[in-house]
């Protein structure tokens, strides 16, 4: 039965999926980031947004 494990091979290319755009240009997703959403500080602006 390979069921669990697909399911989990699954599960992790939707997680790894989920961090895909914010590493479009460096750095990681913030722990507060809102659901849907990735924010992260830009250095070249010294700010941080989201999307
Ligand atoms: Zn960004």
């Amino acid at each position: 039965m390979h069921f669990r494990i697909f399911v989990a091979v699954l599960a992790a290319l939707f997680t790894l999926g989920a961090t895909l755009p914010a590493s479009a240009h460096g750095g990681g997703c913030r722990k507060s980031s809102p659901p849907g959403q990735c924010c992260h500080m830009e250095k070249a602006t010294g700010r941080a947004h989201c999307h």
